[in-house]
């Protein structure tokens, strides 16, 4: 037998059963472990660690937990100034682009709004979501602990809310994404690119009224749905502003 005293700080105690949060958690244990697999043991998912470490020297995820170690876990975005000496993961490429598993196809919507690159197929399984965000790079952003927690995938976030605008928001404080948005540059359909479209070649697909009053065209060039200043367009924008409002007080 041999035991280990786990503490794990900040957000990641959103987690953990509540009799534990905020405690030293002090945790028998007769198997040899890695680090990741005892942190996944308290249902926290490995994407949500920023920085361990054993007696106050940074480790990464395979470290075996030896006998009377005191382990702190720190979680991302934490604010936490750690030594750059072990990275959990490697960096992504920038831009940042992501995928949603099922049942966000809101989440994934409101991205597009906003200019992110944001996967989402209803037909995916969660086993396709996973391969995908490991083979393109790509954030999985999931309600889903068990998805963040399979071995291959590197980079995700546990969304706390249900509520899609809310969803927003939370990702885009967390990858400090509110200097990036782009409005009106993505469908919001299927996650291609908008580009300008002459009038004349696209009049026979308008309404009268629309044809009348409309110039400014933006066709998808995947799906070739068309947008334009109108009605809907306002009521986009005004969901813009929404999300740039909420922009953090240590961000502004
Ligand atoms: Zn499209």
């Amino acid at each position: 037998m041999a035991q280990v005293r786990l503490r794990f700080h900040g957000v990641l105690n959103d987690f953990i059963t509540p009799v534990l949060r905020g405690v030293d958690i002090v945790h028998v244990f007769e198997r040899k472990a890695s680090v990741k697999d005892m942190i996944e043991s308290f249902h926290v998912p490995h994407t949500e660690v920023e920085w361990i470490s054993a007696q106050g020297i940074a480790i990464d995820f395979e470290h075996i937990v030896a006998d009377r170690e005191v382990i702190d876990i720190y979680p991302v975005a934490s604010g936490g100034n750690f030594p750059d000496t072990v990275q959990l993961r490697p960096a992504l490429a920038l831009p940042l682009t992501f995928i949603v598993d099922s049942n966000l196809g809101r989440l994934a919507r409101y991205m597009r709004l906003l200019g992110f690159d944001c996967l989402y197929s209803n037909r995916f399984d969660d086993g396709e979501v996973a391969e995908i965000a490991r083979d393109q790079q790509r954030i999985i952003l999931t309600r889903d602990r068990a998805l963040l927690q399979r071995k291959m995938i590197t980079h995700g976030y546990y969304l706390r809310s249900d509520a899609p605008k809310l969803q927003t928001i939370e990702v885009l404080r967390r990858y400090d994404l509110f200097s990036s948005i782009k409005p009106f540059v993505r469908c919001t359909h299927c996650n291609g690119i908008l580009c300008e479209v002459a009038k004349q070649s696209i009049e026979h697909r308008l309404e009268p009224l629309t044809r009348e009053y409309f110039d400014t065209f933006l066709m998808c060039e995947t799906c070739h749905q068309i947008y334009w200043e109108g009605s809907h367009c306002i009521r986009m924008e005004h969901l813009v502003e929404v999300f740039r409002a909420n922009i953090s007080e240590s961000e502004k």
